[in-house]
C-alpha cells in the first residue's frame, strides 16, 4: 500500500494529474524499462538517463535540485510522451486508450450532427514540434482542436497520426453504423435548401465516400 508520500514521489502519479494530462495513459513500467521499446529516443533528448530514472522512480523528485530539477521534469515529460506514442500502438496500449474512450475522456463532438460521438487524440503530424494534439471524431471524420479541459501545448506527435486509425480497425464496433453517409446540416432559408452549400456538401460526401473506398481497396487481404 502506498502511503500519501510515496505518491507525491512517484513521477507519473504527479504527471497524469497535472491539469489536461488525463489524455495520456500509464505506460507500463514494464515497457518502458525494455530498452527495446525505447530504441533511439537517446538520440535527440537531454539528460534523457536521468530523466528515464525519474520516470522509473530509480531518483525522486527530492534528491534533484533547482533549476536542474525543471530540466530534467521537461526531459522527462518529452521522453514520456515519445515513449506513449509507441506504447499506444501496442495492444495493452490500446487497450488503456479504449478504457479512456468509452468514457469519453478525451471528450466529444462539438459538431452537432455528431450527437455527441466520443472523441480521440490524435497528431497531424509524427515529428515531434510541428502540431500540437487535436481530436479526431470517428462519425463526421474530422479533427478539432483541444476543448478547455486538456493542455493544449500538448505535442500531436505522443499520439501519432495513426493511432486512431488503428484503433478503430482494432475495435471496429465503436465506429457508427452509417454506411459511410454523414448526417450534414443543410442550410435552407424559408424552408429551401441554399444550392451553393447543397452542392459543397454533395461535393464532400464524394470526396469522402472515394477515400473510404480507396483506403479500403489498399488494405491486405
Ligand atoms: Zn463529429
Amino acid at each position: 500500500m502506498y502511503s500519501i508520500e510515496d505518491q507525491v514521489e512517484d513521477w507519473k502519479t504527479v504527471f497524469l494529474a497535472q491539469k489536461g494530462n488525463s489524455i495520456f495513459c500509464n505506460v507500463d513500467d514494464s515497457y518502458i524499462a525494455d530498452p527495446f521499446n525505447l530504441t533511439n529516443l537517446d538520440k535527440d533528448i537531454d539528460n534523457y538517463k536521468s530523466a528515464l530514472k525519474l520516470i522509473l522512480n530509480d531518483i525522486t523528485l527530492s534528491k534533484i535540485k533547482g533549476l536542474h530539477l525543471k530540466k530534467i521534469w521537461d526531459s522527462a515529460c518529452f521522453l514520456y510522451g515519445q515513449i506513449h506514442a509507441r506504447y499506444i500502438l501496442t495492444n495493452d496500449g490500446m487497450l488503456k486508450m479504449l478504457d479512456k474512450y468509452e468514457n469519453s475522456a478525451f471528450g466529444t463532438c462539438p459538431r452537432v450532427q455528431c450527437d455527441q460521438q466520443s472523441l480521440i487524440p490524435v497528431g497531424i503530424d509524427d515529428r515531434v514540434g510541428v502540431a500540437r494534439v487535436k481530436f479526431y471524431c470517428c462519425n463526421c471524420e474530422d479533427v478539432y482542436e483541444p476543448d478547455g479541459q486538456c493542455n493544449k501545448e500538448i505535442d500531436g506527435a505522443f499520439f501519432t497520426t495513426t493511432f486512431p486509425h488503428l484503433f478503430f480497425l482494432s475495435f471496429p464496433h465503436l465506429k457508427p453504423k452509417t454506411k459511410f453517409k454523414i448526417d450534414r446540416y443543410v442550410p435552407r432559408m424559408f424552408g429551401y435548401k441554399i444550392y451553393r452549400h447543397s452542392k459543397l456538401h454533395k461535393w464532400q460526401e464524394r470526396e469522402r465516400t472515394k477515400a473510404i473506398w480507396e483506403s479500403i481497396s489498399k488494405l491486405p487481404v
